[in-house]
């Protein structure tokens, strides 16, 4: 390394579109290595097997020379043998999302940049905080925690990449456990640690642990600027910034750089990317929209629309957006600033409240959230969580009762008024149906005298910090919550992975079956939701028999219902069911050998017995075989 020091870390200096030789991300070239659930580079003729493909943003792009690149398709996740239903059906069981795609996309994987076009103009400073990754999982799929890993490896400068620390959360699967630390120790460079934990401690005090873990040390940073003639090394306190992600993520391109920025500016600024939706039934990365974060009077985390004044600045849609509240799993905050305020309460198990109580912390003693729009980090979002804990306790209860009677004041009754304490996925709302207190303890007698613990230290932490009241923080973060009130109606949910257009129709048309001639009906009316479908006679004036196909790949009969299958047990026939709009179970695409396939079960539409005369149809194994072949006719 060569050159003096020409900048220092608390110099504001940006520089756009320097060529930086010596920065590559790490992207280290794995060895043949296989989780043994995994059957290594798959060859599937149908789905597109990427030519080696050169360069990504980074200009360096790596080959990885085992898995290839694969190009996702609709119909990754197609089941051949019984091998890959029990993949499929145990990832559903023990992970809540589908296994057998994670597995077979690798560790490697492209996703949609999603930024707002402008944010591609934007640049950063050159001597940005670099950051400790910190990873909690708990039996977290392999596939999906090695993704999240090597996505940050493959994305993020390896300046600004101090250390990646992985907390199991004494995970039980003894795959993960051994698989994991052999790849670790092996395929991943040394600044990856592992981390792990004795006993089951929760995300809470898991990334409190991770935190401690990481590191600080000053590194000198050199590069050189103008093509290689000029040197410029920076000082950076390397990992002052702690990075909090769930262990199944993908990072965007560019995604560190526009956290790390806000925070080198004021280190009390805590920042959130916006959370990109990765469908836990095809994998499928999509975008969000941009949100922020709420919440109700049953504690819960919900997704506002950002107010018009909010968007409306001279930076419009790539400026940072002040947020009440953040949803949890991915936030970036300075390390110090993390151990100042207080890290997590400790007193919290599990899952679930933390988020709020960080949150509440953060605005109400001094500091700032922030959402970044030129952020963006993919999130598995599962339709369950598949684990509970170890006591079978509701941890979310308990939790939220800590953080009420530490930071909600004359408030904390109020979330007495939220009926439902139940455990929410975070990106869906639910209408909070308003009782009164007596009501609600009626409802759930157990809250009355319920214990939730010691927060002697939580209150001294408060007072410490000279924090401001609930009120403050209503009145001057939140003013929307207290204008709806206790028992005013509450606000109207958001959901953020449905799309608020109407989608394209491509083909309408009858659904013929090859073999039998017939076409595919509703059994009963088709207006029936959970009615079965049948083939019968084509009536060609008949409108129940009219489908209409869509670009989101559904199947609507009559205008009417979705064709739906059962995740969980795709045994199950198919169903009509009112369209979700959220893929998976309502996906179908039309294949080679006339195949109808179903996206989230991985198999074909058949008809069962084509000579009897009941027609009932089923999902299967595809194998092109004349009970499986279909023509929409338009
Ligand atoms: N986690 C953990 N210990 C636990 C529960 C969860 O380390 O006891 C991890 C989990 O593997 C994940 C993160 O904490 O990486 C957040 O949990 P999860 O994704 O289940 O929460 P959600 O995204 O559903 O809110
Ligand atoms: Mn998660």
């Amino acid at each position: 390394m060569s050159g003096e020091i020409l900048v220092s870390c608390e110099e504001n200096q940006s520089f756009k579109n320097v060529p930086i030789k010596g920065l590559e991300p790490q992207r280290p070239f794995p060895k043949k290595f296989y989780p043994r659930f995994t059957r290594g580079p798959i060859h599937i003729p149908e789905l597109q097997q990427k030519e080696n493909k050169i360069g990504n943003s980074f200009g360096n792009h790596i080959q990885d020379p085992v898995k290839g690149e694969i190009e996702f398709s609709p119909e990754m996740g197609m089941i051949f043998n019984e091998e890959d239903q029990e993949v499929r059906d145990l990832g559903y069981q023990k992970h809540a999302f589908n296994m057998l795609i994670s597995n077979r996309l690798g560790y490697h994987r492209e996703v949609p940049d999603t930024r707002d076009a402008k944010c591609r103009e934007k640049s950063y400073p050159a001597d940005l905080p670099s950051a400790s990754v910190v990873i909690c999982f708990y039996n977290e799929a392999l596939s999906a925690l090695l993704r999240t890993v090597h996505s940050v490896l493959d994305r993020t400068p390896a300046h600004l990449l101090h250390e990646i620390i992985l907390v199991d959360d004494s995970s039980e699967l003894a795959d993960l456990k051994k698989d994991l630390s052999e790849y670790v120790k092996t395929q991943l460079p040394k600044t990856t640690k592992l981390v792990r934990n004795e006993k089951r401690e929760g995300l809470i005090r898991g990334r409190m642990i991770g935190a401690s873990h990481a590191t600080g040390v000053f590194a000198l940073n050199c590069m050189f600027v103008f093509h290689g003639t000029v040197d410029l090394c920076v000082v950076c306190p390397a990992g002052k910034v702690l990075v909090f992600l769930d262990s199944h993520c993908e990072v965007n391109e560019m995604w560190l750089q526009p956290l790390l920025t806000p925070i080198r500016e004021d280190p009390r600024t805590v920042v959130c990317p916006v959370i990109d939706i990765i469908s836990a039934d095809t994998l499928a990365y999509s975008s969000s929209p941009v949100v922020r974060g709420g919440f109700n009077w049953g504690l819960h985390f919900k997704w506002d629309l950002v107010p018009l004044a909010e968007l409306e600045g001279p930076q419009g849609a790539t400026a940072p957006i002040k947020s009440p509240t953040m949803a949890g799993g991915l936030f970036a905050m300075d390390r110090e600033y993390f151990n100042e305020l207080g890290q997590y309460d400790s007193g919290m198990d599990i899952w679930g409240g933390e988020n709020l109580e960080i949150s509440f912390r953060i605005w109400m003693c001094g500091g700032r959230l922030l959402i970044i729009p030129c952020s963006r980090v993919g999130h598995i979002f599962r339709k369950r969580r598949p684990y509970g804990s170890p006591g079978g306790q509701d941890t979310m209860a308990h939790n939220s009762l800590r953080l009420a009677h530490v930071w909600m004041d004359e408030y904390k009754m109020m979330q007495m008024n939220g009926r439902s304490w139940a455990s929410q996925k975070a990106h869906v709302t639910v209408l909070i149906i308003h009782v009164n207190k007596e009501q609600y303890f009626a409802l759930r007698p157990e809250l009355r005298t319920r214990s939730y613990g010691n927060i002697t230290d939580r209150v001294e932490l408060r007072k410490r910090l000279n924090c401001k009241s609930f009120k403050w923080y209503l009145d001057n973060i939140y003013p929307e919550m207290q204008i709806s009130g206790p028992n005013a109606k509450a606000p109207q949910p958001v959901f953020i992975n449905r799309a608020q257009k109407r989608p394209k129709i491509i083909q309408r048309g009858r659904l013929y079956h090859l073999q039998t001639n017939k076409c595919l009906v509703a059994q009963g009316h088709p207006s029936q939701k959970g009615g079965l479908v049948v083939v019968r006679e084509c009536d060609y004036n008949d409108q129940n028999q009219v489908w209409i196909y869509n670009e989101d790949h559904e199947l609507i009969l009559n205008n009417l219902l979705c064709l739906d299958v059962s995740e969980t047990r795709s045994s199950d026939p198919p169903r009509l069911m009112k369209c979700h709009g959220s893929g998976g179970s309502q996906q179908w695409t039309f294949g080679k050998n006339n195949r109808l396939y179903q996206v989230s079960v991985g198999q074909c539409l058949k008809v069962v017995d084509p000579v009897s005369h009941k027609g009932y149809v089923s999902v299967a194994i595809c194998d092109g075989s004349l009970p499986q072949q279909w023509h929409f006719e338009s």
